[in-house]
């Protein structure tokens, strides 16, 4: 089957590397002609473990790049649908790039005698595949779904930071549709690419819709959770968040994944996917009380974060203050929605000196704070004459930091939002997210 991939953003260019890798027939295609030309030259647009070596050896195996959405149309089997469906200014979901989309498929289907099956990996609300969609390919396509093309819905659960290897491997294929030909056509690709023992399930496609905001509001949801109980262990006295979630999460019922506390959850995807499926709630008329309170929950970390910062400084007003980490989590450059912004936004608005440091993500974060906030090259010129040291995001190599790389801070105080650091080892005032002061 010859695949076409329509978006090479994190999804669409780490699926279009993997299946080019594995000497699958692929073109890819996305509408920003900076990224076409990068991607050519063999450049990921973004820093993510193992991409940038797959993207090489898919371009010299049988991944072609293309501008051209007609090129995927006319020679296509199998569609996949990957452009970005971010949060519009309201908080809902922008479907324009996901609908723009859709019209060109059409308008190139319209000559076309080909009868592909269109594949939705977007995250979209239920109802989207089919009612928004497949109407808009029907009309510029001036043909009938089931006849001049077929449609699916198929999301997506790759995790940033590992997009390759959950690519390779993921832990379930869920096929949404109703045409019983395509969807054993889509489960047989996928068989060839993952092997027999690949899990599918399954369903219609407003289902498949539903099971991706379900999955990311339920992480959403523990994240949330532990950082309540987070919350209730600093106020007691010697009391760790970590062996309370080491002891629950030991219950099968319960699972230790997705409890480690920290800052909040960030990123491209659980923020804007709750606040999606909390409006989408509200207009069909449900209450989404308990999702609006893990939304709060996640807001009110990074203000205990501030909270923290004051207690011990007083004021922050002109401190100078180091952000350890900008990416919303470790071995991605991702800033989108990370909590680091959110907090050196509160900061500077409160008028503290902020100096910053990331291993990959620096260059991200000037272009939203510019020549307001200072910017690292090494861990010991961010830890020079600061008052404060906030470790946000866990790289590893923030986990190494020791008494030497603090002495030269003005005030020896860390504040360590994911428990990487060990007290008993340090000479310093330390302070951390979920452990009871003693
Ligand atoms: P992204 O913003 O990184 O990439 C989207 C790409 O689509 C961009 O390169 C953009 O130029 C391109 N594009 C936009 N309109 C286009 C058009 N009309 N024609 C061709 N290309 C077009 O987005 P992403 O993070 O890869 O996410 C894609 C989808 O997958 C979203 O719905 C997202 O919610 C979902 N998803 C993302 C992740 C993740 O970790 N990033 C995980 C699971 C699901």
């Amino acid at each position: 089957m010859q695949v076409g991939i329509i978006g090479l953003g994190v999804v669409g260019l780490s699926f279009a590397s993997v299946l080019g890798s594995k000497g699958i027939s692929v073109i890819g295609m996305d509408s920003d002609f900076q990224k076409i030309e990068k991607i050519i030259s063999k450049k990921s647009l973004f820093f993510e473990p193992k991409l940038e070596s797959f993207l090489k050896k898919a371009l010299s195996k049988s991944l072609e790049i293309s501008s051209d959405i007609e090129k995927i149309v006319k020679n296509c089997d199998l569609i996949f649908l990957t452009v970005g469906t971010p949060k519009s200014k309201s908080g809902f979901i922008d479907l324009s790039m996901i609908k723009n989309a859709s019209k060109n498929i059409g308008v190139s289907l319209r000559h076309s005698t080909k009868k592909p099956i269109i594949v939705v990996k977007s995250t979209v609300v239920p109802g989207t595949t089919t009612n928004v969609i497949k109407p808009l390919i029907e009309r510029a396509s001036r043909k009938k779904a089931g006849k001049g093309f077929e449609i699916i819905a198929n999301p997506e659960f790759l995790r940033e930071g590992n997009v390759i290897d959950d690519t390779l491997k993921p832990h379930l294929v869920v096929i949404g549709g109703s045409n019983k030909n395509s969807v054993n056509r889509l489960k047989k690709f996928y068989s060839k690419l993952y092997g027999s023992k690949i899990k599918f399930m399954t369903t219609n496609t407003q289902t498949a819709e539903m099971i991706k905001y379900a999955n990311n509001s339920f992480l959403a949801t523990k994240i949330s959770f532990i950082n309540h109980i987070s919350s209730l262990c600093q106020s007691i006295s010697g009391t760790n968040i970590d062996e309370v979630a080491e002891g629950i999460g030991v219950d099968p019922r319960i699972g230790r994944l997705f409890l480690n506390a920290g800052p909040g959850y960030g990123g491209s995807c659980l923020p804007k996917d709750l606040e999606t499926i909390i409006q989408f709630s509200s207009k069909i008329g449900v209450n989404p009380v308990l999702l609006k309170a893990v939304q709060q929950t996640n807001d009110l970390q990074i203000k205990q974060i501030v909270q923290l910062i004051e207690k011990k400084l007083i004021s922050v007003k002109n401190k100078r203050i180091t952000i350890l980490g900008l990416s919303f989590k470790e071995n991605s450059d991702d800033i989108r929605e990370s909590r680091s912004i959110e907090l050196i936004k509160i900061l500077l608005r409160k008028n503290s000196k902020i100096i910053v440091h990331d291993p990959k993500a620096t260059k991200n974060v000037e272009r939203i704070f510019m020549n307001k906030i200072t910017y690292a090259n090494s861990l010991s010129e961010a830890l020079l004459n600061s008052q404060c040291v906030v470790i946000m995001t866990p790289w590893r190599v923030y986990t190494k930091l020791n008494n030497n790389d603090f002495q030269k801070m003005k005030k020896k105080l860390v504040i360590d939002t994911r428990r990487i650091l060990s007290r008993k080892n340090l000479n310093v005032e330390y302070l951390a997210i979920g452990l009871g002061l003693n």
